[in-house]
């Protein structure tokens, strides 16, 4: 429900839809690959409130508020902003999210609260994402947000996985009063926010603030953990949790089975980001900082993935940076906002062409792709025209380093160690109850990307907040 105020009903909705638009400010594109800060520049408050007052405020449910997997009272927000309210404007978002200002950076808007705008409809939406941004930022300027805590009820859980669904998950039980102790695999909390998506597109240091906030409600962390392998999920439970959450993520880089996939210069996606983005604090152990890339940096696939790391090397300096994609543009799966974003930082694109060798030169590492033309012919299983080899089109195209940005499967290991715990697809854990996440054991629910296969963040925040919910409930019976 919107908190509406009766001012609301008095304004005119006709002059907000005609008020102009302006776009975001972004910093000069030559500026921003000489470093890996944010490229968005954020609004003044003058700007913020502009923004807001285009908003219409549509009857409640407004479609903002229904496209947001969170269900965030966006239209409130706004009227908020518009009369400079702004940490009043903040405290709104945390009524429903546990990463407002995660959400506000890295959120796919144009598929989500922006999509649904109804200005979108006949011209430009009201920019709710980077308000999201400016109100969090003037809170934690002005007057930090201190959650309020229940009393303690003597319950423990046990989240595996600090991504957006573990933490969101977290987040709620420790305000209900439970005893919360995330375990992971990495030496850091954040999952994909931090070992995934660039610090341009998310700033570390705006993770850790938040992830600061979960530390004074008293969340421990357990890193360094490969569930499956330096414990179990019942040895973690033997020690005196009541219940559990997997946020266990879907991390396995597709393969691509090709020749030459192992010479030296060829990676992995998830391994380039993070040797790439992350700083050597909170490296995972026996992983080191990209050497020298050379001069010609070859993407493989069409997703945000590979958005990420096109931007990524071109940060780093690399001349020639390209990807190759074996369907066309318009089939491509990832964001046009990112790839448009790309291209203006001087990524090049290769179209209907698929690499079918990796090959080395005389000192042994990767010299050159090996590629064939695509053509695409009628549409496969996912609606897209499939691409098909053009016979005796082969063709060369020079590589100092290879990037496979394809995918990712979920990981089996949960499954494979765990008695009862059903998997299905590949791995994915199977959940008996989606609202929920209850899985085939009554005290452990999960999801995220590991019950679902790869997402977004505020799909798998919103999941982890519902398994909350629900673990919130069951604990309380046990009472
Ligand atoms: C490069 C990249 C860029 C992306 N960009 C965007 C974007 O801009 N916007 C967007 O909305 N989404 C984006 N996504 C998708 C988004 O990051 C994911 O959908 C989201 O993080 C899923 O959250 P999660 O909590 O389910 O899992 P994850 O974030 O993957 O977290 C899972 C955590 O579980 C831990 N873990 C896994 N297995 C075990 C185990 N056995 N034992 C212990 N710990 C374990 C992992 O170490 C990890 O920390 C991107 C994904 C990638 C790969």
């Amino acid at each position: 429900m919107q908190a509406v105020p009766s001012e609301l009903l008095a304004i005119d909705r006709k002059k907000r839809v005609n008020k102009p638009f302006f776009e975001l400010d972004l910093r000069p594109a030559e500026e921003r690959v000489s470093d890996f800060d944010e490229v968005v520049i954020p609004f003044t408050p003058e700007e913020a409130q502009y923004q807001a007052s285009r908003c219409i405020h549509c009857p409640d449910p407004a479609p903002c508020m229904l496209g947001c997997p969170t269900h965030n009272d966006i239209p409130s927000a706004m009227w908020l902003i518009e009369q400079g309210k702004f940490v009043e404007a903040a405290r709104i978002y945390h009524n429903t999210s546990a990463l407002p200002e995660v959400c506000g950076r890295v959120c796919p808007h144009e598929q989500v609260c922006e999509g649904s705008c109804v200005l979108h409809k006949s011209g430009e939406p009201v920019l709710c994402g980077q308000l999201e941004v400016f109100a969090l930022a003037q809170e934690r300027e002005l007057d930090p947000y201190v959650a309020e805590k229940a009393p303690k009820t003597g319950k423990k859980v046990a989240v595996v996985g600090a991504g957006p669904a573990g933490l969101a998950c977290a987040d709620y039980l420790l305000k209900q009063g439970h005893d919360v102790t995330i375990y992971d695999a990495h030496p850091a909390p954040g999952g994909l926010l931090v070992y995934g998506i660039p610090n341009f597109k998310l700033s570390k240091d705006v993770f850790f603030e938040r992830w600061n906030d979960m530390v004074n409600l008293g969340v421990e962390f357990v890193g360094k953990t490969y569930v499956g392998k330096d414990t179990t999920v019942d040895e973690i439970l033997a020690q005196g949790f009541d219940a559990m959450f997997l946020g266990v993520g879907s991390l396995i880089d597709a393969p691509m089975e090709v020749p030459g996939e192992d010479l030296p210069g060829v990676y992995e996606a998830t391994d380039y980001l993070i040797r790439g983005n992350v700083g050597d604090d909170i490296l995972p152990e026996n992983a080191e900082r990209l050497p020298d890339l050379g001069n010609d940096v070859v993407v493989i696939g069409g997703g945000d993935t590979a958005s990420d790391c096109l931007r990524t090397s071109l940060r780093m300096g690399v001349e020639n940076v390209t990807c190759l994609y074996r369907r066309t543009e318009a089939e491509m799966p990832g964001s046009a906002k990112d790839r448009k974003l790309a291209k203006q930082e001087g990524a090049k694109y290769k179209f209907l062409t698929q690499p079918v060798q990796f090959i080395a030169g005389e000192d042994g590492k990767l010299a050159a792709v090996e590629c064939i033309e695509m053509e695409l012919g009628e549409p496969d299983a996912s609606g897209r025209r499939r691409p098909i080899p053009i016979e005796g089109s082969n063709f060369s195209v020079p590589a100092t380093t290879a990037v496979k940005a394809l995918g990712y499967w979920p990981d089996e290991i949960i499954g494979k160690t765990t008695p009862d715990l059903e998997t299905h697809k590949w791995g994915l854990i199977k959940v008996v109850d989606a609202e929920t996440g209850q899985t085939t054991r009554e005290n452990i629910f999960a999801g995220g990307d590991g019950v679902t296969g790869p997402d977004l963040v505020v799909t798998a925040m919103a999941a982890g907040k519902r398994s909350a919910l629900a673990i919130d409930k069951y604990l309380k019976k046990q009472k």
